[in-house]
């Protein structure tokens, strides 16, 4: 192969940003050569290879925005563990459609549950079929819209969470969100409201946000909104984290209940 030509090749395929061509060209090029490949064949492998490399550094860039607490697809959840959740439902789900109309969806149940890792799973497929997703607790969102309502850039920071197109808002109800605090996520709620759907995740029952919001005429018009289109699973079982303990017989199931 001409040394010369396969330089000018490299230099046109870092221009054209074909990074993934760029690296593979001399082991393709060789091995078209090697099985006396159709024109069409080797081009067509080049693109491919091209287009597959792109998509996943798409994916994995996405993933990182995402600020997901941990990585865990649907696929390592164990549905037998948590007969209360319907399998079907969570799998329609994860065909994103609720996402396409702008749909909800409520995760429930006490601590330790999967709550938290069905949120993200969902929020993998998400991005897995090109959307921005962003995950947050609700103390870390009410957090920085506290601050950002000191500091007057209020509005900034409440579109960092309604462009992407889907919000994970995990952990309502573990601690109790003051006045200031019960009125800004509301005024988050009311933005991403028939625009971009979320998913909720909270240990307490739709009928104690009210507690959780310190005020139950926004905790009203908080879930309003929400439930306006939306899905809610209610996730009612032992916590996964006490599995182990569970199987080795150390506690019994009732003492698991919160
Ligand atoms: P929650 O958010 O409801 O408190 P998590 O989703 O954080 O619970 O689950 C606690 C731990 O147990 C996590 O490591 C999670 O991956 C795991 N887990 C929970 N439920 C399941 C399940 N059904 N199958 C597999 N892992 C599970
Ligand atoms: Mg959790």
């Amino acid at each position: 192969m001409n040394p010369a030509q396969l330089e000018r090749l490299s230099e046109h395929l870092a221009k054209l940003r074909l990074f993934k061509s760029q690296e593979r060209l001399e082991a393709l090029l060789q091995h078209a050569a090697a099985q006396e490949m159709p024109y069409a064949d080797f081009l067509e492998q080049v693109l491919a290879e091209e287009v597959a490399a792109k998509a996943s550094k798409n994916v994995s860039m996405r993933t990182v925005m995402a600020r997901l607490p941990f990585v865990k697809p649907l696929e390592t959840f164990d549905f037998g563990y948590q007969p209360s959740i319907d399998k079907k439902q969570v799998q329609s789900l994860a065909s994103c459609h609720f996402i396409e109309h702008g749909e909800n969806v409520l995760v429930l149940g006490p601590p330790g549950v999967g709550k938290t890792h069905l949120a993200v799973a969902l929020g993998l497929k998400a991005i897995a079929s090109g959307y921005r997703v962003l995950f947050t607790t609700a103390a870390n969102l009410i957090s920085i819209l506290t601050k950002a309502h000191a500091e007057g850039r209020l509005e900034e920071k409440l579109k960092v969470f309604t462009t992407p197109r889907l919000l994970i808002i995990d952990e309502i109800g573990y601690l109790p969100i003051d006045r200031l605090g019960a009125n800004l996520f509301f005024q988050l709620i009311s933005r991403r409201y028939e625009r971009g759907p979320m998913i909720l995740t909270s240990n307490q029952s739709f009928a104690a946000w009210g507690d959780v919001f310190g005020d139950r005429v926004i905790a009203t018009a908080i879930l309003d909104r929400l439930l306006h289109h939306a899905v809610t699973l209610n996730i009612r079982g032992n916590s996964y984290r006490l599995k182990e303990k569970l199987k080795a017989g150390l506690v019994r199931p009732e003492e698991t209940q919160s």
